[in-house]
C-alpha cells in the first residue's frame, strides 16, 4: 500500500506540507459538501501513481501544550504503520534536540524516509539547509510548502518508491469491516462466520499487511480484509485516535466495499464521520450498519430519524444503505452482506453511452446550468469513463460556468436513474 505520513514536532510546516500535497483534490470534497471534513488525511496523485497521506501533527492535542511523549509515540505510530515518512524540519529555528530525537527513532527504520527541510525561501536559507544533514538522513529536500518550491522534486523522488496499484487477485468483492473500537465490528464478523466458519482459503494479500481471506457465507462469496489479525491489540494504541485512522486507512486501501459499523447506542459521530469521508475519498463502496440495535428503545419513528440524522451528516453522498443490525441476535447480518454485494456490483456499474445521452441529455436541457454573465451552457454530449469506479463526463461549451450545486444536480440525476446506491461518484464538465 502506499501510505505516506508526515511527521516532526510541532509548528514546522507539517500542515502546510500536507495541504500542498493534497491541495486539489480536498478542495473539490470540501466545495462539494461545503463543510470542512478532516483535513488530517487526504487522497492524492504523482506520477500517476496514488498515495495516502496523514498529517500525524493533526493528530495531537494543541501546539502549545504537546508533550514530548504524545510526539514521540505519534512518530513510533508512523513508523509501524505507514509505507513512507516524510519528516520536516524548520530551517528557521535548526536543529532542535526533539528533531535530534526524530532523526534517532527514523534512522534505525528499514522505510523510505525523505527529511523536507522546510521554510527555505532563499539561497541563504539554502545554505543553512545544509546543517540538517548532520541529522544523518539519506535523502534530503529543501522546500518551501508557503510557496511550493522543492515539494515537486520531494514528490518526484517519493512517487518512485510508491507502489503501483495492485493487480486484482479474483473478482471476488473485497469488504473491510471498519469502525469505532467497540462498535462491534469483531461481532460482527463472528456472527456472519459463526461456527461453521467457512474459509475457503488464505490468500496472503499484495502486502505482507494484508491477508484477503475467501468466505462462502448466505450464498454469497466474498473476501474480508483481514486486518484484526496483524493487530496489536494495546491499550495504549487503540486509545489514540490516530492509531484508529491508521487502521481504518489501511483496510479501505485494500477494499472494494467499506461496512462501516455504528454503536447504535452512541449515535453517528465525529469519528464515525471521518471514517465515512475515508471511504468516499478513496472511492470505495460503503454500508453502513447501525449495530446494537437490540438495545435501542423503539418508538414509532426511531429507526426513521437516526436514518435521516445520519444521511444529513453525510449529504450529498446520501444514497448510503443503512441497516439497522444486531451482531448478538445475529439480526440482518445476512441483508447487510446481500446489500454490500450490490453496492459492489453497483461501484462496477457501466452505463452504455448511447443509454446515458439519451436518458441525460433530455433531462438536463430541461433543466439547464443557470445562465452566467448572459451565456448560456449547452450541454452537447455525456459518456462513463473506463475507470474502474464510476466517472463521467459531460462535454459542454462553457464547463468553467458549472457551478457545484448544478454537479450535485447531475449526480443525484445519475442516481435516480442508474441506481449507485452506495457509490462514490465522480463527474467532470468539459469542453468538448
Ligand atoms: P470492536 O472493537 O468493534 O471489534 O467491538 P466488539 O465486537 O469487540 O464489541 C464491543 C462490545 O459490544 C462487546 O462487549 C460486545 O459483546 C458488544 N456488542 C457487539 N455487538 C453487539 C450487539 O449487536 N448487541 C449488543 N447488545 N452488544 C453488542
Amino acid at each position: 500500500s502506499n501510505i505516506v505520513a508526515i511527521v516532526g514536532r510541532p509548528n514546522v510546516g507539517k500542515s502546510t506540507l500536507f495541504n500542498r500535497l493534497i491541495k486539489k483534490r480536498e478542495a473539490i470534497v470540501d466545495s462539494v459538501s461545503g463543510v470542512t471534513r478532516d483535513r488530517h488525511y487526504g487522497k492524492s496523485d504523482w506520477n500517476g501513481k496514488e498515495f495516502s497521506v496523514i498529517d500525524t501533527g493533526g493528530y495531537t492535542v494543541g501546539s502549545d501544550d504537546i508533550f514530548e511523549g504524545e510526539i514521540r509515540k505519534q512518530v513510533q505510530l508512523a513508523i509501524e504503520e505507514a509505507d513512507i515518512i516524510v519528516f520536516v524540519v524548520d530551517v528557521e529555528e535548526g536543529i532542535t534536540p526533539m528533531d535530534t530525537e526524530v532523526a534517532n527513532l527514523l534512522r534505525k527504520v528499514k522505510k523510505p524516509i525523505f527529511m523536507a527541510i522546510n521554510k527555505v525561501d532563499n539561497a541563504m536559507r539554502e545554505a543553512d539547509a545544509v546543517e540538517f544533514y548532520n541529522l544523518g538522513l539519506g535523502d534530503h529536500y529543501t522546500i518551501s510548502s508557503i510557496n511550493g518550491s522543492g515539494t515537486g522534486e520531494l514528490l518526484d523522488a517519493l512517487a518512485e518508491k510508491l507502489e503501483d496499484a495492485p493487480e486484482q487477485e479474483n473478482e471476488l468483492p473485497r469488504f473491510a469491516v471498519v469502525g469505532r473500537p467497540n462498535a462491534g465490528k469483531s461481532s460482527f464478523i463472528n456472527a456472519l462466520i459463526g461456527e461453521d466458519r467457512n474459509i475457503v482459503t488464505n490468500i496472503a494479500g499484495t502486502t505482507r499487511d494484508s491477508i484477503d481471506t475467501k468466505y462462502n457465507r448466505f450464498g454469497f462469496d466474498f473476501n474480508l480484509i483481514d486486518t484484526a489479525g496483524i493487530r496489536k491489540k494495546s491499550k495504549v494504541k487503540e486509545d489514540l485516535e490516530f492509531y484508529s485512522v491508521m487502521r481504518a486507512v489501511r483496510s479501505i486501501e485494500f477494499c472494494d466495499v467499506a461496512i462501516l459499523v455504528i454503536d447504535a447506542t452512541r449515535g453517528f459521530e465525529g469519528q464515525d464521520e471521518n471514517i465515512f469521508w475515508l471511504a468516499e475519498k478513496n472511492k470505495k463502496g460503503v454500508v453502513i450498519l447501525i449495530n446494537k440495535w437490540d438495545l435501542v428503545e423503539k418508538e414509532t419513528n426511531t429507526m426513521r430519524d437516526f436514518e435521516a440524522q445520519i444521511r444529513r451528516e453525510i449529504a450529498p453522498f446520501t444514497d448510503v444503505p443503512i441497516i439497522f443490525i444486531s451482531a448478538l441476535t445475529k439480526q440482518r447480518i445476512f441483508k447487510a452482506i446481500e446489500t454490500a454485494v450490490e453496492v459492489f456490483e453497483n461501484r462496477k456499474k457501466r452505463i452504455p453511452t448511447s443509454k446515458l445521452n439519451e436518458t441525460m441529455l433530455d433531462i438536463l436541457k430541461q433543466n439547464p446550468p443557470p445562465a452566467y454573465k448572459g451565456k448560456f451552457v449547452k450541454i452537447k454530449f455525456c459518456t462513463q469513463l473506463p475507470t474502474p469506479t464510476p466517472q463521467f463526463v459531460f462535454f459542454c461549451n462553457l464547463p468553467q460556468y458549472v457551478r457545484d450545486p448544478y454537479k450535485r444536480y447531475v449526480e443525484n440525476k445519475l442516481r435516480e436513474i442508474f441506481d449507485f446506491k452506495g457509490v462514490p461518484i465522480v463527474i467532470y464538465f468539459r469542453k468538448k
